[in-house]
């Protein structure tokens, strides 16, 4: 018993893995919304079946951890996955036995589908995230073992079992939410710059080789903050900091589907543009440098700080190569820096 509860309990941690790894993957790719839904409801199920594999059958009834997974799947896959695999594995259910408890399994999926969203709602109103998972699992076990239990006419035993579930699954939850929220922060950081909260120079390789690989062509725009050393000598290093942490939020407020910034260097960013002729890299170069404009920056004093910043333009040729327009765009940059700064040049 105690085996398969540790079984259980890798699975799932597993698959949280795996959801991780093969999202980025998936991304990578350039994978569309359905396919990676799904791909995902496949592996939901699977990861449900196998979890089957290692139940306990108490009195006919498969005890295990899906309650766990599909709590944690509604919570963090969304309904459009979570609901979809709750109905597979009742399914797949029927792989084990055709008995009793298999058909009342699909009852209860059937209940969990129609209310489990709704209880997730209303728990999100209320509760943090831990709060959420732990309501929405005893949720989970109490509609799935209690009609069970009055149906195989068992009740008080599957009460016993119910109540051993609840203190089991609550220490799981806990565990697997740390589980979750460390990978998460993994598999972000990497393509985060800590400081700006935009991308950082890995996320930027990896998605302007994205562009390559796509053959779609790009614009970019390097751009560097004007005397950015003056901040750092004149007010100390922690105003450098919140200058580019203001900055930053500027670029936020612009980034659209089209365009998206990274921090590059220390006072160094990028904008990657997807070509497309309704969308002007120099027009919205333009736009980021009015909006730079009109940034004042409160560090603590009467006195405001004011930035500005060069830019470098650059539009990738037919058969250029992506390395070869960021080189442009760098020379463009520098090109304004030599001629006064505060500016846009295009190559
Ligand atoms: P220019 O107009 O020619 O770009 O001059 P500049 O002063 O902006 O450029 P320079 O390259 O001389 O100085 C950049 C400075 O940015 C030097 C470095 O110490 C500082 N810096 C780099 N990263 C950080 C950071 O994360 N925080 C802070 N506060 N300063 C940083
Ligand atoms: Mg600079
Ligand atoms: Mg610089």
């Amino acid at each position: 018993m105690l085996l398969n509860i540790f079984a259980n309990v890798g699975i799932i941690i597993l698959n949280i893995y795996l959801i991780f790894r093969l999202n980025s993957e998936f991304e990578a790719r350039g994978y569309s919304s359905l396919k990676k839904r799904v791909f995902f409801i496949l592996l939901e199920t699977l990861v449900g079946i196998l979890l089957m594999q290692f139940s306990n059958v108490l009195i006919n009834v498969r005890v295990d951890f899906r309650f766990l997974l599909f709590a944690l799947a509604l919570k963090y896959l969304g309904w459009r996955i979570s609901l979809p695999t709750i109905f597979l594995v009742a399914l797949a259910r029927f792989l084990f036995d055709a008995s009793s408890a298999a058909w009342i399994n699909i009852g209860v999926a059937f209940f969990l589908i129609l209310t489990m969203p709704l209880v997730l709602k209303f728990l999100m109103k209320h509760l943090d995230d831990l709060g959420q998972l732990l309501w929405l699992q005893t949720y989970t076990i109490l509609v799935v073992l209690v009609p069970t239990g009055i149906l195989l006419d068992e009740l008080q035993e599957m009460l016993a079992i119910n109540a051993i579930l609840l203190a089991l699954g609550s220490g799981l939850t806990i565990l697997l939410y740390f589980v979750y929220e460390d990978v998460e922060k993994v598999f972000t950081l990497v393509n985060i710059d800590e400081l700006t909260q935009l991308g950082n120079v890995r996320k930027f390789q990896k998605d302007s080789s994205q562009f390559e690989k796509q053959g779609k062509r790009c614009s970019m725009i390097m751009l560097d903050i004007d005397h950015f050393k003056y901040f750092n000598d004149t007010y100390g290093h922690h105003v450098g900091d919140l200058v580019l942490k203001e900055v930053a939020q500027v670029f936020l407020g612009l980034a659209n589907p089209q365009a998206s910034f990274y921090r590059v260097g220390g006072e160094e960013f990028v904008v990657l543009i997807s070509d497309n002729r309704d969308f002007g890299a120099f027009e919205f170069a333009n736009k980021i440098y009015q909006q730079l404009a009109l940034l004042e920056i409160d560090y603590g004093m009467t006195e405001k700080l004011k930035v500005t910043a060069s830019m470098g333009v650059a539009h990738q040729g037919i058969l250029e190569e992506i390395n070869r327009t960021l080189a442009r765009a760098d020379g463009a940059l520098y090109t304004a820096k030599n001629s006064g700064r505060n500016q846009i040049v295009i190559a």
